[in-house]
């Protein structure tokens, strides 16, 4: 079977690599893709919103299944439009991806369905929101209603900082927000695959927003990940699963807006049991490189099952017991401007530690290979526990040479702190 890949980050990077030992893949083709990935796909220039553009190509190459990697090409309808061809794909259509896309859509259906999430007030309006603040304490939460990259939201602790996040929010036009009690405790992510109507359990992990060690500095889009996430014990993923997954899914199902592909829970793990933080409806991007690493079967044949509806009675997916844990290297100034163009060497020595290192923001100029954007590789590594998946990932990254980079030195210190 021939498979498009849409997307050119490190998460499309580990998905090619994975869809490239499927014993049933024809040919692999990747847009727009990027030089990591052209190692075992073909490249195809195409324009993801271009969606007559894709799905020609689709019919001229005989494609079976398009994985949709990130979330713009979702929450702007691609799935959509080549499901209605007949194509399988791999993403939720427009509709669904409201869960990712739309802040208050998804706090909307978790009060309806009664999802366990925190108390909030969709606001419309400066004046708005600053009324709904007096229901909060402090601190309070502040998010823009759609997708800001990760950069939309603030945890404010005094209400002069609150306040003024809702100035900046509302100084756009048309505006929303969501305004949300703080909840206290430990975030996990759990992923799940659902064609809909039944799930798949995906496995677990736990990211690194911030850009500095000690998790300090602004947010990114991810320094850096590790999973299985062993905070979320078997139990607390039950009860997710069963408080807040599959009342989401039918609840989705019920509203005409059935959810097939991934479903990213970012949870918070409070007192009172798991909460639901955020939905995205694609796959974690570090968070997928370190799935990928521990996945021990056929990803195509997944995701075809997601894509087709199979997934009723399917068999548990199958991870490694092991740990995996990747650490982005980003180019210095990131997540404010990066410096591009900076030469990075150094891959094949990383990868004869025995680590592999997905690529994010690269291109080649000439021979060599520079640096092109924020996040530019993810040197993941597995080992039996956290402690060496960690010393493993550093060898990988001590091994590369990229005088323009930078990364954090202390990916997975909660798991590792936990187990001493
Ligand atoms: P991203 O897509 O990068 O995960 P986002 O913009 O979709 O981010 P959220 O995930 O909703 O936004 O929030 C970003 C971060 O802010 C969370 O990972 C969490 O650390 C913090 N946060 C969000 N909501 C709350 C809350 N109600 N209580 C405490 N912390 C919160």
């Amino acid at each position: 079977m021939n498979v498009l890949l849409i997307g050119s980050g490190g998460r499309e990077h580990a998905l090619a690599w994975r869809l490239a030992q499927s014993p049933r893949l024809g040919k692999l083709y990747a847009a727009p893709g990027n030089p990591g990935i052209a190692a075992h796909a073909e490249l195809v220039a195409l324009d993801p919103a271009d969606h007559r553009d894709v799905i020609n190509f689709c019919h001229r190459n005989s494609i079976g299944l398009v994985v949709i990697g990130p979330e713009a090409p979702l929450v702007d309808g691609l799935a959509d439009n080549i499901r209605t061809m007949g194509i399988p794909v791999f993403g939720p259509n427009k509709a669904a991806a409201q869960l990712e896309g739309s802040k208050g859509f998804t706090k909307d259906l978790c009060a309806r369905a009664k999802i366990p999430t925190a108390g909030y007030a969709r606001v419309t309006s400066r004046d708005g929101a600053l009324a709904a603040l007096g229901d909060f304490g402090l601190p309070v939460v502040v998010k823009a209603d759609g997708l800001a990259a990760g950069k939309g939201v603030t945890v404010a602790t005094t209400r002069d900082e609150a306040e003024a996040a809702i100035a900046d929010l509302f100084a756009v036009r048309g505006a929303e927000a969501v305004i949300e009690e703080f909840l206290e405790g430990e975030e996990a992510s759990l992923f799940v695959l659902t064609d809909g109507d039944a799930i798949l359990p995906f496995g677990s992990a736990q990211d690194h927003k911030r850009v500095g060690d000690g998790d300090t500095g602004p947010n990114t889009g991810g320094m850096g990940a590790y999973s299985p996430a062993r905070v979320l014990t078997p139990e607390l993923e039950q009860r997710a699963i069963d408080e807040i997954i599959l009342p989401t899914v039918a609840a989705m199902k019920a509203a005409g807006m059935p959810f097939s592909g991934v479903l990213y829970a970012g949870l918070m793990l409070t007192a009172q049991g798991p909460k639901l933080i955020e939905y995205n409806a694609r796959f974690g991007d570090p968070e997928c490189q370190v799935l990928m690493m521990r996945l021990d079967e056929d990803l195509l044949g997944l995701l075809l099952a997601t894509a087709e509806g199979r997934l009723a009675g399917h068999a548990p997916a199958r991870f490694s017991a092991d740990t995996a844990l990747t650490v982005v290297m980003a180019a210095k100034g990131y997540p404010g401007t990066p410096e591009t163009g900076g030469a990075i060497a150094g891959i094949e020595a990383a990868e004869a530690t025995g680590t592999r290192v997905f690529q994010a923001g690269t291109r080649r100029d000439g021979d060599t290979l520079v640096a092109a954007g924020g996040r530019v590789l993810a040197v993941t590594a597995i080992g039996p526990d956290v402690a060496s998946a960690q010393a493993a990932a550093y060898r990988g990254v001590d091994s590369i040479d990229f005088p323009t980079g930078f990364c954090r030195r202390d990916i997975g210190w909660r798991e590792i702190t936990r187990i001493g």
